[in-house]
């Protein structure tokens, strides 16, 4: 469905159909059906998963880019932990999650991206490999883009920084994940110094938490890693 009027239903459905194959040679099926929405938004895309089915957003600019099957894949990506009922997307653990982790005055919607990136990270330990191709440099690439955003985008408010100090926690940590990038990269230096004029130091925390995030945790096991990024928000807000 083309909402924005701009064309590309024929360019998406290719590209869905093209991610769906390469997932099913990996096994990886969904049971609901997809419907895909072409809208005019500011982010790339989003998906949004019924007990029944699922729909696609795609943004116009992710249909003009070359990023259109990553993004698919992604989103696929979720679409498969909501099937699943992995912990990271499960509407029972968010509940538990409300009661029991503890997020710092102030810091709500900095912890909020934090915490979808961590969703991020299962659905793209299914996504990577469907979409990275060879040498892994498509992934380097977004994700060194995405740091260098995050780099452009430094305000003054201290939780916004943080919020993006983890968000590159996020780009860079993924890259560790997957193993696609090097100790001696220049992308870390780009992070580090953003954590530097922010006046934190906090971005090799959040590698580490996003590179070393169990697999398939059991909801306490997820429900304490969530913990874990509160106190590692909360500690590096407190000035040193
Ligand atoms: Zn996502």
């Amino acid at each position: 469905m083309d909402r924005a009027g701009r064309g590309g239903n024929r360019k998406v459905e290719a590209a869905f159909a093209e991610v769906e194959r390469r997932y099913d040679e990996r096994k990886h099926r969904l049971r609901n059906p997809v419907t895909a929405e072409i809208v005019a938004m500011p982010i790339m895309g989003a998906s949004k998963s019924l007990e029944d089915r699922h729909t696609l957003f795609v943004s116009v600019q992710a249909v003009e880019s070359g990023l259109l099957d990553g993004l698919i894949a992604h989103e696929f990506g979720h679409m498969l932990r909501t099937e699943e009922g992995h912990a990271s997307h499960s509407l029972a653990v968010y509940a538990a999650m409300e009661k029991e982790v503890a997020i710092p005055k102030g810091a709500e919607e900095a912890f909020g991206q934090a915490f979808n990136h961590i969703q991020d990270i299962y659905a793209d330990d299914l996504a990577f490999p469907v979409f990275n191709g060879t040498g892994g440099r498509r992934a380097y690439e977004f994700f060194a883009g995405w740091v260098d955003n995050n780099v452009n985008a430094r305000g003054k408010d201290r939780w916004q920084n943080l919020g993006l100090a983890a968000s590159n926690g996020f780009a860079v940590g993924n890259l560790v994940r997957h193993r696609l990038i090097t100790g001696d990269d220049p992308l870390w230096d780009r992070a580090r110094a953003f954590d530097r004029a922010s006046g934190f130091e906090t971005v090799d925390g959040f590698v580490a938490f996003y590179a070393n995030l169990p697999k398939d945790p059991a909801p306490r096991a997820f429900i304490a890693e969530v913990k874990s990024l509160a106190r590692l928000m909360a500690q590096s807000a407190s000035p040193s």
